[in-house]
């Protein structure tokens, strides 16, 4: 069967076989960023006009970066120990799957 997503491995740049790797976010990146955005929010919040939160176009330029997902074979992954959330390949092999994925850890306590 044709998956939509191909998994290439970020060391060795080749592609990962089911059961031969995983999609993986640092969950200390996760929560960092979610610090990031609430430093961020209150930095730029313009006053609240009509319970409507509005930002200026400029000061959403400067919107934190998301923590990226990382994509390793098992042998090939430079932090296996990392407190991370991780998704094995075959798990994860459609765009629907990758939405679906990344709305969990960010949904996490
Ligand atoms: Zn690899």
């Amino acid at each position: 069967m044709a998956h939509e997503l191909i998994a290439i491995c970020d060391e060795c740049k080749h592609t990962i076989a089911d059961g031969e790797g995983s999609l993986w976010v640092d969950m200390a990146e996760v929560n960092q960023h979610a610090i990031n955005v609430r430093a961020w929010e209150q930095l730029e919040a313009k006053p609240a006009t009509d319970r409507l939160q509005t930002y200026s176009f400029s000061s959403l330029l400067s919107y934190p970066d998301p923590a990226p997902w990382r994509v390793h074979h098992t042998a090939c992954d430079p932090a296996p120990n990392a407190n991370a959330y991780a998704i094995e390949v075959h798990r994860c092999r459609s765009w629907a799957d990758l939405v679906l994925w990344t709305s969990h850890p960010s949904g996490k306590a």
